[in-house]
């Protein structure tokens, strides 16, 4: 059993209240975590605002030796740490591991570019030699971060790569299901020369610790992954101060296969990216359109390859899906499986919790395929977070591309064809921040990633990550 607190200024404190931290997989109690309150969060603001001009005041480039140090450091830790993840969050133990490392290679990514950091200049202003005009970047202050609990730690990374390598310091609100993992990588990354009040962690309800860091006076930004409805309501919060705010939101990305694709190729890829972290990834496979004269094959083909997919806990690593993260995610699924089959929609496999000792005491649901879904059942309507995969038949591309943009999300697509036109023309028209070629939802740290429509605001990764982070400041110089 893990008991952790708050942690700020470099140290952890305990607090007057705490919550469990439950294990997905068996309803175990890992741990426990101090819940915090306004009052913490503006303690946590103060060490972030005072620790700014420290950290401001280095170089780029020591930040990012102190970021290269950081990484590294977590990477020694990986086993300890993907195990506190798997327990916490539920994920398979190889998963946990790609995910330690993710937010290492981001922070590696986010010091590599410290030396490229820089402004402008503009001569001869008013045509006058002695004017010049200089373009400043400096870094917006303290920055809320607020992430879920899907992804706990590569998240957490998006935002503080960028944002420490520009100068920011943050305050992070992890979200109440899985605060271990990131507190314990918050003091890592202090042991590794992180200084005190860069990084502070504050635990507690999205709606008091979420809503505080989102109106609070002195904090400069706001970078929230998380639902679309809660996402809406940080950005109308943060108006109140006029912050910035990049928003991840929820996603329901179209898969496409045309006829000439490579059908096994197609299906490998789609069992890869719907039930990758159980379903619960913001980009994911989560609406398949086929081709009409391939329908049939690619059917059979992803049934017997979904009914190969082994389930229960994380630790065991012949399974290849954990559980659900909580009982009240996997009841949303099933309702969304009810919904679906209540209109006319046929399960091919699954649909169903798994039978046996192993799984009572956990959240876990079996990996599904349904085809004939109704285009107004929640399968289609309704980002799907779990193990259910919906096929739906159409006639060509221009079909599959209305089809796919016939939805509230623009977050991530893929298409399956060699016929490099119609690719382009996917890729041109399908409403989503990102869309995958014949491969699969990869997300590299030197593209830029941001949801279109409701799925979100701003992007992560990239250089533009970097701007995100940073102020643009024109200075106007008379050199007489
Ligand atoms: P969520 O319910 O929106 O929670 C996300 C975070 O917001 C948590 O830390 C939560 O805290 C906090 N929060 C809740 N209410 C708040 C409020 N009123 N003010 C401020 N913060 C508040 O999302 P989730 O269920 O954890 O995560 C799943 C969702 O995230 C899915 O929709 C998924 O698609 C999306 N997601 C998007 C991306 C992307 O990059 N686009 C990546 C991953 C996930 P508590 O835990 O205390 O409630």
């Amino acid at each position: 059993m893990i008991d952790m607190g708050f942690f700020i200024n470099g140290k952890e404190l305990m607090g007057e209240n705490s919550s469990k931290v439950f294990n997905p997989a068996d309803g175990s109690v890992v741990g426990t975590v101090a819940l915090g309150d306004e009052r913490i969060v503006d303690k946590a603001v103060r060490a972030a605002k005072n620790a700014f001009e420290c950290w401001w005041s280095f170089s780029a480039a020591k930040r990012g030796d102190i970021l290269y140090s950081c990484a590294d450091a977590v990477k020694s830790s990986v086993d300890e740490l993907s195990q506190l993840l798997t327990s916490e969050q539920g994920k398979p133990i190889k998963e946990a591991k790609m995910e330690v490392f993710r937010f290492a290679h981001t922070l590696e990514h986010y010091a590599g570019m410290a030396k490229s950091l820089r402004g402008g200049s503009v001569p001869n202003l008013d045509h006058n030699p002695a004017r010049m005009g200089l373009i400043l970047k400096r870094p917006l202050g303290v920055c809320g971060a607020i992430t879920p609990w899907n992804f706990p730690l590569s998240l957490a990374g998006n935002k503080l790569g960028p944002g420490l390598i520009a100068g920011n310091t943050f305050v992070l609100k992890p979200a109440s299901t899985t605060p271990l993992t990131v507190l314990r990588v918050a003091s890592i990354m202090f042991e590794a020369g992180l200084p005190a009040g860069v990084l502070n962690i504050v635990c507690g309800p999205g709606g008091t610790v979420g809503d505080r860091l989102a109106t609070h006076p002195d904090i400069a930004k706001i970078g929230f992954t998380g639902s679309t409805p809660v996402g809406k309501g940080v950005m109308s919060k943060a108006a109140s101060t006029v912050k910035r705010v990049t928003l991840e939101l929820g996603g329901s990305d179209p898969f496409i296969v045309m006829s000439d694709a490579d059908v096994d190729k197609a299906v490998s890829a789609c069992s890869v990216g719907r039930f990758f972290n159980c379903g619960q990834a913001c980009l994911a496979v989560k609406r398949v359109f086929i081709d009409e004269p391939i329908y049939e094959e690619f059917k059979e083909k992803i049934v017997e390859k979904v009914k190969k997919i082994t389930v229960g806990s994380g630790f065991d690593t012949s399974n290849r899906m954990g559980p659900l993260h909580t009982e009240g995610q996997r009841a949303e699924v099933e309702d969304q499986f009810n919904d679906a089959v209540n209109k006319g929609a046929k399960i091919l496999i699954g649909g169903k919790r798994p039978s046996g000792d192993t799984y009572d005491k956990g959240n876990y649901l079996m990996p599904t395929v349904l085809e004939d879904c109704s285009f107004d059942s929640k399968m289609n309507t309704e980002e799907v977070f779990g193990p259910a995969l919906p096929l739906w038949k159409v006639s060509g591309m221009d079909e599959a591309i209305s089809k796919a943009n016939d939805s509230p999300f623009g977050l991530g697509s893929s298409v399956w064809t060699k016929d490099v036109n119609s690719a382009m023309k996917a890729a041109e028209k399908i409403e989503s921040g990102y869309t995958w070629v014949n491969s699969i939802s990869k997300i590299y740290d030197e593209l830029p990633f941001g949801g279109m429509k409701e799925s979100g605001l701003g992007a992560e990764h990239g250089y533009e990550a970097l701007e995100h982070y940073m102020a643009t400041k024109s200075v106007v110089m008379g050199t007489e």
